[in-house]
């Protein structure tokens, strides 16, 4: 039996094709997705070592959702803490971190959600459309850290969900 408090309820959110599922069975599963299949949502199970402590992660990796559909509310609903993917090498999924950023504000009714940014695709600098800079400066703006990733070349995937985890810790604790 594992107690609650040791559970994380991790929500992955970010437009279509950013890599929510690659990161998440880079993750859990140790290889690379190369099929794109925009329907797979699945929940799954890990432990991560945060700070000298094994937690277990519950991810919920989203699909096929538009940010203004209410068909997101209730996996929002049931999370601690958000994981919001764009791709570097696609503008458009920029905005719609913005967008799903503040659907996380509202849904939860916390104007100070645990959330960690991630530009993914970093391995494919020639294709980039939003630099480094923007993307730190957007998290910066909404206090979140911020990764740039790669799932296919596994960089930073680890720390991310780290990274979420430790934000929820310290959410919890000011509760
Ligand atoms: P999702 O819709 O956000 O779950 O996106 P997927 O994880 O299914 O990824 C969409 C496509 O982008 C797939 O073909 C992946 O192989 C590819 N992809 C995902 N992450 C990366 C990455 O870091 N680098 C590269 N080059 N391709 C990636
Ligand atoms: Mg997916």
């Amino acid at each position: 039996i594992i107690a609650r408090d040791m559970i994380y309820k991790l929500v992955i959110l970010g437009d279509g094709g950013v890599g929510k599922s690659a990161l998440t069975l880079q993750l859990t599963q140790n290889h690379f997705l190369n099929e794109y299949d925009p329907t797979i949502e699945n929940t799954y199970r890990k432990n991560l070592l945060v700070d000298d402590e094994v937690v277990l992660a519950e991810l919920l990796d989203t699909a096929g959702q538009e940010e203004f559909s209410i068909i997101l509310d209730p996996y929002i609903r049931s999370g601690e803490g958000f994981l919001i993917v764009y791709s570097v090498i696609a503008e458009a999924t920029f905005e719609k971190a913005r967008a799903l950023y503040k659907k996380v504000v509202y849904v939860k009714n916390d104007e100070t959600p645990p959330v960690v940014i991630v530009g993914n695709k970093v391995d494919l600098e020639r294709d980039r459309e939003v630099s480094t800079t923007d993307g730190r400066d957007f998290a910066a703006s909404m206090n979140a850290p911020f990764f740039e990733a790669s799932a296919k070349a596994r960089i930073n995937v680890e720390d991310c969900y780290i990274e979420l985890v430790r934000q929820i810790k310290k959410k919890r604790m000011q509760m």
